[in-house]
């Protein structure tokens, strides 16, 4: 069965979408939306579902068994070893925060029709992750495409005319220094950052569990947050398990950390300010009552 984690980062399972079923790809729309897209490429459903508990579950027991590596991994592929069994040990080592030995599968997704804004924020991600992204300087567009943010649609109707008209000009005028014999490299000194662009991400577990907590959050800027969203659908179409594992980071943190949400006003998790407020709360009624609360 497919699971999806909820608004309020509860796993539950999700709209049929097929997701299960092997070589099955969820429905386009989503994918598609504002014409940004993002499909996993690698692991392809067979090899998730063959291969990367086990690989992850021979990582785990390694460390805790006689057995060499390569007997461990037999008997999980084999199935000797049954799936629920692997995926237990695996969420415990996860939960733990053991890293490395998820460390040893990869996720690799084409993504494209995303803006520059996107991509200066995401290649700031350094650790487990390797980026190629098209080139302004090798690529000469015949006309460059950009992005109307959502919100515009919302804004007064000659302010979305204006910013139309300079995305047009701002790409017009790229062109002409093209065909003026300016180079690549320097015409593309004028594209805004609503400019599209295009990348290929391969990213390991660890840090993809990671990138997707910080991504995920409701303070993540929309466009970012967006493409997580469908990254997530991804890895939940070729593996419901290892899906379920990205996440906003208050999640498996149990409470949110970001001062941005002081207020509250996302409510996934209560915020950290709330809980330590709570406790002094419960210290407080401990000491009137003549008990002192252990801490470190
Ligand atoms: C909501 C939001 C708002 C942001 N706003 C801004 C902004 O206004 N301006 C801005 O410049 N950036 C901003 N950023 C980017 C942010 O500061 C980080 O650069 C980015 O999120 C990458 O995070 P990271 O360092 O955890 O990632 P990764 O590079 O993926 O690193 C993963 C982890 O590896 C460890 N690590 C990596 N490198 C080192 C190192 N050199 N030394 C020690 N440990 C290391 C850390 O534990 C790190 O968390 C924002 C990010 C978010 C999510």
């Amino acid at each position: 069965m497919a699971l999806e984690i909820g608004p309020d980062g509860s796993a539950r399972p999700a709209a049929d979408t097929g997701a299960d079923t092997p070589g099955a790809r969820p429905s386009g729309q989503r994918r598609r939306e504002l014409g940004m897209r993002a499909t996993l490429l690698f692991p392809t459903p067979e090899i998730a579902r063959q291969y990367y508990v086990p690989l992850v579950y021979t990582a785990c027991r390694t460390c805790y068994s006689e057995l060499e590596p390569d007997e461990i991994f037999r008997r999980a592929v084999s199935g000797q070893v049954a799936t629920e069994k692997q995926q237990e040990l695996v969420r415990r080592v996860i939960e733990s925060g053991h890293g490395s030995t998820i460390e040893h599968i990869v996720f690799t997704f084409a993504i494209s029709g995303v803006t520059r804004t996107l991509s200066h924020q995401l290649v700031r991600h350094r650790v487990g992750v390797a980026f190629d992204q098209q080139s302004q300087r090798y690529v000469n567009y015949r006309r460059p495409a950009y992005m109307i943010p959502g919100t515009l649609d919302d804004a007064p109707p000659d302010l979305r005319e204006q910013y139309v008209a300079e995305m047009d000009g701002a790409m017009r005028l790229y062109g002409e220094l093209l065909a003026a014999g300016v180079p690549g490299e320097d015409a593309r000194f004028v594209m805004p950052n609503a400019t599209r662009t295009n990348l290929l991400m391969t990213i390991n577990l660890r840090a993809l569990i990671h990138v997707s907590g910080l991504r995920l959050c409701t303070m993540a800027q929309w466009e970012i947050r967006r493409l997580f969203q469908l990254i997530r659908h991804e890895v939940f179409a070729v593996s419901p398990f290892l899906g379920s594992f990205l996440a906003p980071k208050c999640v498996p943190l149990g409470y949110c950390d970001e001062a941005g949400n002081r207020d509250g006003h996302c409510p996934i998790r209560p915020h950290r300010d709330e809980v330590l407020a709570a406790w002094a709360e419960k210290r407080d009624a401990a000491r009137r009552a003549g008990r002192e609360l252990p801490t470190l």
